[in-house]
């Protein structure tokens, strides 16, 4: 039977342990931490998120300084924005909710985020220092991945992973962080050529491509470790756009088709999902802890 890598109890663990930390840290800092989450526009999907992101903080006694501006924003509105909130002393973590509408321009308000307040490690500066190796807030995602395969005791060193997703929010910093804990990695993307053959070498399968059910049975080598990071609402009622309780969640890979030549999976939904929204927990409250002069107690817990 393959091990089934369970984000959701993971999640749970790591959430208890911040919340401690909070208590026990509160009184000297004097105040909570603070993680401002800035949506833009009414993507369907960016809502949920959000709300899972609030929820999270309300469970753990993270302040959430949500704020959720009109689709036809300008970028200098957004860039003031974000500056209140670097400026603000009760806020240590700033997130962007991604995607964007298409007039706003991604980098620019990405690079305008204090790099000490990166909460989703996407600030040049933090990617320069993944690949350098150094201290900084990592992409919430990969980082959940590699605190899953951690707790999981699967071993990195000497393997062979393969990435399937070059983006700059998953792809990329997570080919780095298993290259960081010494995996050999390639990266796949959409122009790779022949891709069963090239993920069937894989020990370590982190599928990131975006695109439901590309990966079956014949993508994967017996005893390979998958992780599965895609996730589809696929609509029980295709007429229907709305979203529904009854909608079926799905990853990148057939799950049906692996699970019984693989040696641990992700599930989806229940692993690399939940595993997000904590590691961005614990990046804010890594920071708050800085910021507040308190011991760094929970940076074990991070990439
Ligand atoms: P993206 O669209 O920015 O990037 C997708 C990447 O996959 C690209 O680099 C592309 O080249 C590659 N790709 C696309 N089709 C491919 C194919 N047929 N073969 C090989 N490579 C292919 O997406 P993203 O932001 O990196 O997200 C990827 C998936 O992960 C999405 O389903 C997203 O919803 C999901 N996601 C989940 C979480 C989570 O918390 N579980 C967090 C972030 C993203």
């Amino acid at each position: 039977m393959p091990n089934i890598l369970d984000g959701k109890k993971l999640a749970q663990e790591i959430e208890l342990i911040l919340q401690q930390a909070i208590q026990s840290g509160s009184e000297v800092a004097n105040r909570p931490p603070g993680l401002a989450v800035l949506r833009v526009g009414n993507d369907p999907a960016s809502g949920v998120y959000v709300n899972y992101k609030e929820k999270a903080c309300n469970r753990i006694g993270v302040r959430s300084f949500a704020k959720h501006v009109k689709e036809d924003i300008a970028l200098e509105e957004l860039l003031e924005i974000i500056q209140s909130f670097n400026q603000d002393k009760n806020v240590d973590g700033i997130l962007l909710q991604l995607p964007l509408p298409s007039h706003l321009d991604e980098a620019s308000l990405l690079r305008s985020i204090d790099p000490d307040k990166d909460a989703d490690g996407l600030h040049p500066m933090n990617l320069g220092r993944l690949i350098k190796g150094e201290k900084g807030p990592r992409s919430c995602t990969p980082a959940g991945v590699m605190a899953l395969l951690e707790k999981n005791e699967i071993t990195i060193e000497g393997k062979r992973a393969v990435v399937v997703g070059r983006s700059i929010l998953v792809g990329k910093p997570m080919a780095l962080m298993l290259e960081a804990a010494n995996a050999t990695v390639t990266v796949a993307h959409s122009r790779t050529k022949d891709l069963p053959s090239l993920t069937r070498q894989a020990d370590l399968l982190v599928v990131a491509a975006g695109k439901p059910n590309l990966i079956g049975k014949n993508h994967v080598s017996d005893n390979c470790v998958v992780v599965d990071v895609g996730i589809h609402r696929l609509p029980t009622d295709p007429k229907n756009l709305r979203e529904t309780k009854k909608d079926k969640l799905c990853g990148d890979v057939k799950i049906f088709e692996i699970e019984d030549k693989v040696a641990a999976y992700s599930p989806v939904p229940g692993g690399v999902g939940p595993m997000t929204v904590t590691m961005l927990l614990a990046n804010t409250v890594d920071r708050w802890q800085k910021h507040c002069g308190l011991p760094l107690t929970i940076s074990h817990l991070l990439p």
